[in-house]
């Protein structure tokens, strides 16, 4: 792959569900050679791995007690990311109903970030890599090169995670992406927020290719100053 910019360091994305980070984030990886870490989808390895044990997800006790349990390993291709628990591809049985619904408030309990938060370092290591998530500028890599924060209106965001979804309710959807950001927003440990020094960006009146765009020239302008 043609690296064209100097290696070693992390474009942090960040911002509320269906606000683009995934397909912006993969996006902008691609073009630049970069790794890409999704680290929702940790977070939904982390929930489905607490359902299939049997753990009462609303029972913080018990999330934590076994938050360091299951083994996940992430593969970091823009083009092909993966993710597998104790061994077993679970890519397709994060992304839904019951996972959905239980990832905020497991995502909430200390322990679960704890864990989590040592295997993103882990990944990210000392290559550059593209990070998306709801804390990444604010508490996994502070000093990431480029932060930008994504937003959407709430219908825009519906609209493009029910397209995804296959064609669900758009109502349902947007309360469920809603009633997420509440939980993300509010939780204690590494809150939803736009961190410091990041560059927002409202999605919603761009194509993809535009916000891709956006960000790469970002990149590529902390590239000439650094
Ligand atoms: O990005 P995605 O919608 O797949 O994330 C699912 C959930 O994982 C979020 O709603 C949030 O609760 C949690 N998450 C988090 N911190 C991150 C990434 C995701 O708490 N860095």
């Amino acid at each position: 792959m043609d690296n064209a910019v100097t290696p070693s360091y992390v474009i942090a994305i960040d911002g509320p569900s269906g606000s683009g980070k995934s397909s912006t984030s993969r996006g902008v990886a691609d073009r630049l050679g970069l790794r890409y870490l999704d680290t929702g989808a940790m977070f939904r390895a982390m929930t489905w791995a607490m359902l299939d044990a049997g753990v009462d997800v609303s029972d913080a006790a018990a999330v934590a007690a076994h938050a360091g349990t299951p083994v996940l390993v992430s593969g970091t291709d823009p083009l092909a990311p993966t993710i597998t628990v104790d061994g077993v591809d679970v890519a397709e049985e994060i992304r839904s109903e019951p996972v959905t619904a239980a990832v905020s408030p497991v995502s909430a309990v200390p322990e679960v970030r704890a864990r989590l938060l040592e295997l993103q370092r882990a990944i990210i290591g000392s290559g550059s890599i593209v990070v998306e998530g709801r804390d990444i500028g604010s508490v996994v890599a502070p000093d990431a090169r480029v932060k930008v924060y994504l937003t959407a209106d709430p219908a825009a965001r519906a609209a493009r995670r029910a397209a995804e979804e296959g064609g669900s309710d758009l109502a349902a959807t947007q309360e469920s992406l809603l009633s997420r950001d509440r939980i993300d927003s509010a939780r204690t440990t590494a809150p939803l927020t736009m961190p410091e020094g990041a560059v927002h960006i409202d999605t919603t009146d761009f194509s993809l290719d535009e916000v891709i765009g956006q960000v790469v020239a970002l990149v590529e302008a902390a590239e000439a100053v650094s």
